[in-house]
């Protein structure tokens, strides 16, 4: 075992260090050259059916089925130039990937031969066995139909040998499977929404489009060791592993050089990225040892998230290329910084306008205090919910842990905004609007320089923080779909959206001038959603504290979070922006659960069988070895000296003795623990069981084989350390 283990290690760094490669070859000149972009479909459609295409993605009307066959037929002819010869549905369902089955463009041509073939029937809509996927009991087995559709607004794309076409996955009862579908209504709610209020400061708007700008961390460990460890290959994290001497503690990690085989790794990453139209424009290191972070400039959401989606898959595939394994687990190592994804959020329009972004005018000022004032309420009147869109077994190991937002929802504003929204709710409105001569109305709200979008004024500890023209969700974890959150935010936001208007509404229907009215309503929200606030220190337990006698949601387990899903204001607010149905709810909720309880119990099941099988057997036999010299000592010396020198020896033994007592024992007991949560029916209350019975053993037993592997021979130990998994030589 151990020889095996020296092995891989050897290989590992024998790699030799070659430098980065640098094209001549300009990115400008490759950008987006392997996705079906507008400028693409300009060369290989009809003019008529480009003009209804671009209409379709830049309008979102419905698409004119009669042209299909067209697109099929020019999107195959521009694939086939590439070398292209299969064709996929590509779709995001409720795992933790994305899917996809290819097949050929090959057809019989009925004269003995076969051509290249791809209808516009196949490019709408295709069905692959919806009940393969998790959909929380909407479709069974003996009626698996559910379908793909075509989403335009995502372009196709070339990856390797496949025409890769963006599609939603729903049943064919109607009810969303994925992650697409929901993100695209809530995209239209909050556009609906968002139009009516911009409406009230800006009538010539046309739409409003939701952009996300993702940060994506993760890290890279040395494939060879990466194999070595059953834990990372099964689960995505390490199960045990004592903290290496040195970690982070110096803090020389964090924008530090990069090195070079990962500069390497990173360069093809961004070309391969660049020819697929994805915008990666920052790299560098993060705080953890062997932790780094690439984030594109943003875009349209619904585009920028299938761009980080086919980012991940990009990461997975070419990190092997270089030797390495990506690890996107939120915590793939105790002990030291885990991973997560910004998302930075905000909403913008068609004539240029980020509604998140405070203006140089009085009135643009009050427009982007009206938008915040919205996305304040949506978070006070939904943290748990918006809590549950990023929970996951995964992420339930980064939050709280003092390098990431704890589990409770709160927004920092930081000082400007913060004294903005105090001038509004304590000043009278006479103060703030006062008669101007001829021009009516005029608010004197206070300014907010230009330059807030500085570092000084950021505060790294909140979940939800307002950083210059944009919101920053951080609670999202590394490995998720940022559609499961987005749907969530762009929803509760809609909703607040449209009650905002009917109350601005109602005042002026009363006779109220505009502008005080619209004041009135972001004073009364601001007031009522004062509790979300909070600029301090999201790390520290007074804030906890200071939480709970808010009343804001402080639960700390993800089976009880995901309850959210179900409460009756959920249901509401969902069916009043349209975006998921109660049964949609339901069934995400199961799916959530479920995939909760077989994460935690296949950790269960790998740390019992590691334990077992590879650290009890090596911890024993370097126990018999010092047992063993114990005995031999005994002929050689006085009994004093031998009582002496064998001491520490005897009391090693002791310890073996202890701890390997401890894990068997405990892994008996964790073993029986998920028997008894086994036999539980209700997935929600089995999902809780395995929270709170069974997970805590993973912990118990980590600590015991943690300290063995500081005691046991190093040349024994039957799996890479921390030491050697953390420091990319
Ligand atoms: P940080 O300093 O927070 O690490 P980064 O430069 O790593 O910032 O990432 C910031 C991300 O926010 C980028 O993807 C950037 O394009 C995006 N972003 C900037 N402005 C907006 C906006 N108005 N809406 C959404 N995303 C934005
Ligand atoms: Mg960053």
């Amino acid at each position: 075992m151990s020889k095996l283990r020296f092995k891989v290690v050897d290989t590992a760094f024998k790699k030799k260090a070659v430098d980065v490669p640098n094209s001549k070859e300009r990115p400008s000149e490759y950008f987006g050259s392997y996705v079906f972009n507008k400028e693409k479909m300009y060369k290989y459609l009809p003019s008529n059916v480009y003009d209804k295409i671009v209409d379709a993605i830049e309008n979102g009307h419905p698409l004119d089925r009669t042209i299909a066959d067209e697109v099929a037929y020019g999107m195959r002819k521009w694939a086939m130039e590439l070398g292209v010869t299969h064709y996929t549905h590509w779709f995001a369902p409720l795992t933790e990937g994305t899917a996809e089955k290819h097949d050929a463009f090959l057809e019989y041509n009925g004269k003995g031969g076969v051509i290249e073939k791809f209808s516009g029937k196949l490019l709408i809509q295709q069905e692959p066995d919806a009940s393969s996927f998790p959909n929380g009991g909407i479709r069974n087995t003996f009626e698996a139909r559910g379908y793909t559709a075509w989403d335009p607004s995502s372009p196709a794309f070339v990856i390797d040998d496949t025409l890769c076409v963006p599609t939603i996955f729903i049943a064919y009862t109607g009810e969303s499977l994925d992650y697409k579908a929901p993100l695209l209504k809530s995209i239209t709610a909050v556009n609906n929404a968002a139009l009516d209020v911009v409406h009230y400061f800006n009538p010539d708007v046309k739409k409003v489009s939701t952009f996300l700008g993702w940060e994506q961390e993760y890290f890279l460990v040395d494939e060879g060791l990466y194999a070595a460890r059953p834990d990372l290959l099964l689960t995505g994290r390490t199960l045990m592993g004592h903290e290496s001497s040195k970690n982070q503690q110096l803090d020389d990690h964090y924008f530090g050089n990069i090195p070079t085989r990962v500069a390497m790794f990173m360069k093809e990453l961004e070309v391969e990225a660049w020819k697929l139209a994805i915008p990666a424009k920052t790299r560098h290191n993060e705080v953890a040892p062997n932790q780094f972070e690439l984030a594109p400039i943003y875009g349209e959401a619904n585009l920028s998230n299938d761009q980080n989606l086919i980012m991940m898959s990009l990461m997975r595939k070419i990190s092997r290329r270089h030797g390495f394994r990506v690890l996107l687990h939120e915590k793939p190592f105790a002990g030291i910084n885990g991973s997560g994804k910004h998302n930075n959020w905000s909403l913008g329009t068609d004539t240029g306008i980020i509604l998140m972004a405070p203006g140089k005018t009085a009135e643009e000022n009050l427009r982007f205090i009206t938008f915040t004032a919205c996305t304040l309420m949506a978070l006070h009147k939904y943290d748990g919910l918006l809590k549950a869109s990023i929970a996951s077994a995964s992420n339930e190991h980064r939050l709280g842990a003092n390098e990431a937002p704890p589990a409770i929802i709160s927004s920092f504003l930081g000082k400007q905004v913060s004294s903005l929204c105090d001038h509004i709710i304590n000043s009278e409105n006479e103060d703030i609007i006062a008669m101007d001569g001829k021009q009516g109305l005029k608010l004197t709200i206070p300014n907010i320089p230009e330059l807030l979008i500085d570092n000084t004024d950021r505060n790294r500890t909140s979940p939800f923080a307002f950083t210059g023209n944009r919101f920053e969700f951080r609670a999202v974890g590394s490995l998720a779909n940022c559609g499961g959150a987005l749907s969530v935010l762009n929803s509760t936001v809609a909703e607040q959206l449209i009650d905002f208007k009917a109350k601005v509404d109602a005042r002026i229907a009363k006779g109220e001038a505009k502008l005080t009215a619209i004041l009135e309503v972001v004073r009364e929200f601001l007031i009522e959603s004062k509790n979300i606030h909070f600029d301090g220190n999201g790390y520290g337990d007074e804030w906890i504290e200071e939480a709970k006698k808010r009343g804001l949601d402080c639960e700390n387990s993800t089976p009880l979070m995901y309850d959210n899903l179900l409460k009756q204001t959920t249901v509401d607010m969902f069916a009043k922006v349209g975006v998921l149905s109660q049964k949609e709810l339901e069934a995400r909720a199961e799916v959530h659960w479920e995939t909760y309880t077989k994460k935690i119990q296949i950790e269960a099941r790998v740390l019992g069988d590691l334990a077992m099988n590879h650290i009890i057997p090596v911890a024993t036999e370097y126990q018999s070895k010092l047992i063993d010299n114990v005995y031999k000592m005994k002929g050689l010396f006085s009994q004093e000296k031998y009582e002496k020198m064998s001491a520490q020896n005897l009391e090693l033994i002791e310890k073996i003795a202890c701890h390997t007592a401890y894990i068997q024992e405990h892994v008996t007991a964790m073993v029986d623990a998920r028997k008894v949560a086994n036999k539980i029916d209700s997935i929600r209350e089995k999902a809780i069981a395995y929270h709170d019975v069974v997970l805590p053993f993973l912990d118990k037993i980590r600590r015991h084989t943690d300290k063995l592997e500081l005691i046991v021979d190093d040349q024994m130990w039957p799996l890479p350390k921390y030491r050697e998994l953390l420091f990319i030589r």
